[in-house]
């Protein structure tokens, strides 16, 4: 009993002897987490350095775009080819796609040799092997009649310009073919091809192998974000955002990058960490200097850097009684497969004492363990270095979607990984080590690369047809120059219907005199009070205006929230709530006893016999008060005041917005005779001459003109270019038929559109998985504010998601580019229609004047004009193409509505005086 103690003593002592002796001949092997996370971050700068355009040519992680720009999705379906070339076989596949919501494909493949003498021979002849091959595949499977896309996947380090157009860089592992490099080689697999004229095969992808693993794992696992292959060679690819991505043009979106992280090193940075093996091993492979991390790392050198070790250690008389055999002296003697075994500890030291033998070296059981050992340090400093890179790229990945914790699935294939025995668990075990904010989950790639050709193939193919409809649903909102020019003469048409007696009546776009006829001279002066009814906020006013050399305006303001009861409540409710609101307010500035002038904004359509009397004819936007169309809205104030019985005011003017705008801008810039409001709603005021408005007595000088252009085209004269969308939110609307211009440029309808079209691609299935969430059913919930924001310049994609996920919107990438393609069309087409109305009014002006060139300025309010990131620009510019002849300048008004009615008060008070004297 002792003695066997003692024996087992002895041998435990012995193990942990030679384990001793190893360790400290290689401690440099030996990588702790704090060298492992100094490598990860040498990773990380090279990664970087890879994506710059200026410092991408010295880099030696290549950082490779692929042009692969989305993961499936699970909605691809269709018969694809694959051919896959690079690794130790080549392979030609037939993959079924099946879009049955379950996710289901069918794989068969089938191998052919790759005879050396093709390996090293000459470029030309191997594409004509390739193309044979496919050939003889098609006929074994009987798919020689169709027509079908193939994706190739070549795992060279191949610079892609398309996703459909490669590069051969430069040979690394054994690929040694001639007439190759720099050559594009789908184009040689293509010429290859038609020498077949009875097969039709339609190349559509270049994929590398790394990407062919990420996609394939892609379509089961749909976190699936990184590939990884741990094999004959060692390389990763990732989805990086567009935006980084120098030596591609665009921002938008993702793209996959095939980092080349094989040749990490090659520039002397891991040359601390290399040992003299390392050096050694280099010296002696076909590609010396290059590719330093893949030789530390895929199973192409493993075995041989054991040897190297095994070597040295023999001659220093470390190992086998120092006694080196010929065969440990015979480069390539211990493989891959070798280390593999001898690592299975499971088996104790049979398999390597019987490996050893075989070498001739006669193994002692000492000897066996420590080999063992070193067999173990060499393979695990692999997985550390591979780790230590990966985590690198999970980094990445988290930093750019702004995470503090990221869920994420990378693809793995590669026979290292897949056949050593602790391989796989060693690598997942540093990499959750190393990066503890990222729950990473490793799958393992079943079919490989040639499926993901496949994939690839098929997600370009389904994008293809996505791009057609989304396009198609977008080119209605295309108007083309011929198309706006008719805009502007239909439009011009219904101005002068407007202006004339007969038409008048039945007139859309009303233009409704105002009784304002001139601009301001600069002697108005006093105090009044303003409302401004109409817009998204009610607001009371006082306004100062001085006149003379401290001419100036001051204001004072009061915001009162008009709640959605009222808005739609009876008349005598609504103008009682306006009563109240003044009440506050002269309570608020201590003027209860004044009787101050009132001008009353108020932008709604109203026919007008005199500046103080305004029939409201139909309400616009949100408001729908009964009992009020058709009634004088003076009277109105003046009873709802009578009724509360507190104070009296002197209603002196009723202005509608424009007006105000156009007068307030008048009074810095005498030029200014247009009005203009960008906002919840659209509409136009200018000066004409009086004798061109028929209805209103006289001939002389000019007078405000309130056009309401916001009802053109309600007599169907651009139902042209109504979309489906507009007419959905025509008939959601508190107006049906009505306002049908305003309803394509206005604030109050813009996002409205959008949400119509998002649920018409929702439905199509190109948007939000074809899921039509709860919030997008909900009318309004797409605010026009959200289109500023999303199509700012400034934003990233990211920011767009956000602002989606802030609707209940749960975006992919790709949906939040459509989304934002979407918001692009509408405000544009929005701008551009308001471009055109307003070329007709500055034209109208200029035949008016009867001159050759017009110099006017439009004062301009609203916020759509005003925070819109493209809508002023793009309204300018369509003016500028319409109207060549006026050099139209735009003039921000401040405050209009408020400043506007007081100036407008003014002047009408001055005009009343002056007639009563
Ligand atoms: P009014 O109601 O008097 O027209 P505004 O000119 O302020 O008032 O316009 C308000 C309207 O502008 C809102 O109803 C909304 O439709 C739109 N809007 C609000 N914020 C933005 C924004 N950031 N970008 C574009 N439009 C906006
Ligand atoms: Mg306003």
């Amino acid at each position: 009993m002792f003695a066997v103690h003692l024996l087992a003593f002895h041998f435990t002592k012995l193990k942990e002897d030679q384990i001793k002796k190893v360790d400290r001949y290689l401690y440099h092997m030996r990588l702790s987490d704090d060298v492992l996370l100094d490598v990860m971050a040498r990773f990380q700068a090279e990664m970087v350095k890879g994506l710059g355009r200026d410092t991408n040519p010295t880099a030696t992680v290549k950082m490779l775009p692929s042009f692969v720009r989305s993961l499936p999705d699970g909605t691809e379906k269709g018969d694809f080819l694959a051919v896959d070339l690079g690794g130790s076989q080549f392979r030609a596949h037939w993959v079924k796609v099946f879009d049955d919501g379950k996710q289901s494909s069918q794989l068969e493949s089938k191998f052919y040799p790759t005879p050396k003498e093709l390996i090293q021979g000459n470029g030309a002849e191997l594409f004509d092997y390739v193309a044979d091959c496919l050939l003889d595949f098609m006929e074994t499977k009987n798919l020689k009649h169709k027509k079908l896309p193939l994706g190739f996947t070549f795992s060279f380090p191949c610079k892609q310009t398309k996703l459909e157009e490669g590069f051969l860089l430069a040979g690394t592992k054994h690929f040694k073919v001639r007439g190759v490099q720099d050559t594009d080689v789908v184009s040689l697999l293509r010429k290859a091809l038609q020498k077949h004229k009875d097969i039709d095969v339609d190349v559509l992808a270049l994929v590398n192998d790394t990407v062919g693993t990420m996609m394939t794992c892609g379509y089961d696992d749909q976190r699936c974000e990184v590939g990884l292959i741990i094999g004959t060679g060692t390389n990763a690819c990732y989805m990086e955002e567009m935006r980084h991505i120098d030596l591609v043009e665009g921002d938008e979106g993702r793209m996959c990058i095939n980092t080349e992280w094989g040749a990490f090193g090659d520039d002397g940075a891991l040359d601390d960490l290399r040992t003299e093996f390392d050096r050694e091993l280099d010296l002696g492979s076909l590609n010396p200097g290059k590719q330093l991390f893949e030789k530390m790392i895929s199973s192409l050198y493993l075995g041989e850097l054991v040897r190297l070790i095994l070597l040295k250690m023999t001659k220093e008389g470390l190992l086998f009684n120092g006694k080196v055999s010929t065969a440990l002296l015979t480069k390539g003697k211990i493989e891959m497969k070798h280390v593999s075994a001898m690592e299975k500890y499971k088996e104790g030291l049979s398999n390597t004492k019987e490996i050893l033998t075989e070498l001739n070296l006669f193994p002692s059981e000492e000897d066996c363990i420590a080999v063992q050992h070193v067999c173990t340090i060499v393979s695990f400093r692999s997985a550390n270095l591979c780790a230590a890179a990966l985590a690198a790229i999970l980094t990445r990945l988290r930093e750019n979607k702004k995470l503090l914790r990221m869920r994420t699935t990378v693809g793995i294939d590669g026979g290292l990984y897949k056949t050593h025995p602790q391989y796989a668990k060693r690598l997942h075990k540093v990499v959750r080590r190393l990066v503890p904010n990222c729950d990473v989950r490793f799958l393992l790639s079943v079919s490989g690369s040639g499926k993901g050709a496949a994939m690839v193939t098929a997600v370009a193919h389904r994008l293809a047809a996505q791009r057609k409809q989304i396009d198609a649903a977008l080119a209605q909102f295309l108007l083309s120059l011929e198309t706006l020019r008719e805009v502007k003469n239909k439009m011009r048409t219904e101005l002068e219907y407007g202006l004339k007696r007969e038409t008048q009546a039945s007139a859309t776009v009303k233009m409704l005199p105002t009784y304002v006829c001139g601009t301001p001279d600069g002697t108005e002066k006093g105090k009044f009070l303003a409302l401004d009814l109409g817009g998204t906020n009610f607001r009371v006013l006082l306004v100062k205006i001085r006149s003379g050399r401290r001419r100036s305006v001051q204001m004072y303001n009061k915001i009162f929230a008009i709640p959605l009861e009222i808005m739609q409540g009876t008349g005598e409710e609504l103008f009682d709530h306006i009563v109240q609101c003044i009440a506050d307010f002269l309570e608020y500035m201590g003027i209860k006893g004044a009787r101050l002038p009132l001008g009353f904004t108020f932008s709604f359509p109203c026919r007008q016999a005199s500046i103080d009397k305004g029939t409201l004819v139909g309400w616009t936007k949100g408001f729908k008060a009964t009992d009020c169309e058709g009634e004088d809205v003076v009277d109105m104030l003046r009873e709802a005041i009578r009724r509360r019985n507190e104070f009296d005011l002197d209603i002196v003017a009723v202005v509608n917005d424009t007006v105000g705008t156009m007068m307030t801008c008048g009074y810095e810039d005498p030029n200014c005779e247009i009005g203009l409001i960008a906002g919840t709603g659209s509409n136009v005021c200018y000066m004409e001459d009086m004798k061109n408005i028929e209805i209103v007595e006289g001939n002389e000088g000019k007078m405000c003109i309130n056009t309401e252009w916001g009802g053109f085209g309600d007599n169907g004269c651009i139902d042209n270019i109504r979309t489906k969308y507009d007419k959905e939110v025509d008939e959601g609307s508190l107006n049906p038929g009505k306002q049908r211009y305003e309803k394509m440029t206005s604030g109050m309808y813009l996002g409205e559109i959008v949400r119509q079209i998002l649920i018409d691609l929702t439905k199509q299935g190109l948007l939000f998985r074809g899921q039509i969430s709860e919030s997008l059913r909900k009318r309004g919930i797409f605010e026009t504010k959200f289109l500023s924001q999303i199509e700012s310049d400034r934003l990233a994609l990211l920011q767009v998601r956000r602002i989606l996920q802030q609707l209940g919107l749960d975006s992919t990438c790709e949906d939040s580019i459509i989304v934002k393609e979407v918001c692009g069309a509408v405000s544009k087409r929005a701008a551009q229609l308001c471009g055109a109305g307003l070329a007709a009014i500055a034209e109208k002006k200029r035949e008016n004047r009867g001159v050759e060139r017009l110099q006017i300025t439009v004062g301009v309010d609203g916020t759509l004009y005003k925070l819109h990131p493209h809508f002023s620009r793009v309204l300018r510019e369509t003016v500028k193409e319409l109207a060549p002849q006026c050099d139209v300048t735009f003039m921000l008004s401040e405050d209009g509505s408020g400043k506007g009615a007081a100036l407008i008060t003014a002047v009408a008070k001055r005009l009343h005086n002056v007639g009563q004297k």
